[in-house]
């Protein structure tokens, strides 16, 4: 058989542009994936105990872009989740982003939007030059805040010093003059009634797309044949890693299964001191799933594992615009999603390349 199109990787690039390519321009798509299942990083199943986890750490979709989320929606109804995320601190719990409710429990007193103002007004320490991600904090919040929230947090999750690694990490750092405590922002949020998995089950469920499981692209590259190539996997890897490998931060999950129907107050707790995991996610919250028993998941920032965050130094934009460099000068070959474009990018986003990629296709041919 020849197919219109291979896809490499059933996630929310590969799944989005399969379904656009097979639904919209009618086209034959081979969709190879070489983990057990599709979804990606937003896969999620039911775990040993009947309760509903995401394999990959804690996903909740959100977006300010209307266009995006009626897409999205054609495959699933929402569970109306808000996601809230708490941060433990030695001896108090406050909510993030910063927020007038956050300032007014660590420091005991109320606080006016203007009050927090002059408080940051006061704490901001002037940086000439922004060079690192630790510029970007305390020339914002200070160095207690700094220190509070971010300094150990960072190290966690990196394994990096905020001294060390570019502003990028915490470019847009959230702080808030009202009393909104829900994480995101965006109009749009939640996750899927019936879960991540089943979204992308409908997404894909058409007689023109061919999906195989557990198969590498280098398995089928010389075999099989197609028209266009989409590339949503790891960049360096394509190229054979000729330029070396582009550097990933991963994650290490551990599950834990209680007898009891609550761990904690919301979805995510953060834990920005001495403890070596960064996060505990309570999948029940997000999922609205009523049980007796529940379970969570512990975070810990890894260096080796699967490739989690792209690691924003100077070196490693530099390596890959080399891999990019190559990319643009292939013909019918679209590289999309967080791996092939080396950037950390939230799913909305994801599904927003994506299907501007494939208005470049319909238009261009
Ligand atoms: C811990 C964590 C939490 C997150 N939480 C959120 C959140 O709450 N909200 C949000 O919007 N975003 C979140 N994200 C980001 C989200 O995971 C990504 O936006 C999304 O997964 C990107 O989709 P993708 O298709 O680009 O990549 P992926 O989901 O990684 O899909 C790529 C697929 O390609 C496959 N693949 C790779 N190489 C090959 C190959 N050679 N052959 C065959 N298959 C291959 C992979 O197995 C994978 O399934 C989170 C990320 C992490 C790490």
């Amino acid at each position: 058989m020849v197919y219109d199109c291979l896809i490499v990787g059933a996630g929310w690039a590969g799944c989005v542009l399969a379904e656009r390519l097979a639904n919209e321009l009618n086209q034959k798509v081979l969709l190879v994936e070489c983990r057990t299942h599709i979804a990606g990083n937003a896969y999620d199943a039911v775990d040993q105990h009947g309760i509903i986890v995401q394999r990959y750490g804690p996903h909740v979709f959100h977006t300010s872009a209307k266009h995006i989320w009626d897409y999205v929606s054609r495959f699933t109804t929402w569970n109306g989740y808000v996601h809230r995320v708490l941060a433990q601190l030695t001896d108090k719990t406050v909510s993030l982003p910063i927020s007038l409710d956050t300032m007014e429990r660590l420091y005991g007193r109320p606080f006016t939007a203007e009050q927090f103002r002059d408080f940051l007004e006061q704490r901001r320490v002037p940086v000439e030059t922004i060079a690192n991600a630790r510029d970007v904090v305390i020339s914002q919040v200070g160095w207690e805040l700094y220190e509070l929230f971010y300094e150990n947090y960072t190290r966690k999750q990196w394994g990096l010093s905020p001294e060390e690694l570019a502003p990028e990490v915490t470019r847009r750092l959230p702080v808030r003059f009202d009393r909104d405590t829900r994480y995101f922002d965006d109009p749009y949020q939640g996750v899927p009634e019936d879960g991540f998995t089943s979204l992308f089950e409908r997404m894909i469920d058409s007689p023109n797309i061919t999906l195989r499981l557990r198969t590498d692209y280098q398995s089928v590259a010389g075999s099989e044949r197609f028209g266009r190539l989409v590339y949503t996997g790891p960049i360096d890897e394509y190229f054979d890693c000729v330029y070396g490998r582009l550097p990933y931060r991963s994650v290490t999950f551990r599950f834990e299964t209680f007898e009891r129907e609550r761990f904690q107050a919301v979805g995510v707790v953060n834990y920005p001191g001495e403890q070596d995991y960064t996060r505990i996610t309570e999948f029940k919250h997000l999922t609205l799933q009523r049980h007796p028993k529940t379970t969570i998941c512990y975070e810990y920032g890894a260096a080796e594992g699967p490739p989690c965050y792209p690691v924003p130094t100077e070196a490693n934009r530099r390596l890959y615009e080399r891999y990019s460099a190559r990319a643009e000068a292939l013909d019918g070959v679209h590289f999309v999603g967080r791996l092939a474009q080396y950037e950390y990018l939230n799913m909305d986003q994801v599904v927003d390349r994506a299907l501007l990629v494939f208005e470049e296709i319909r238009t261009r041919g």
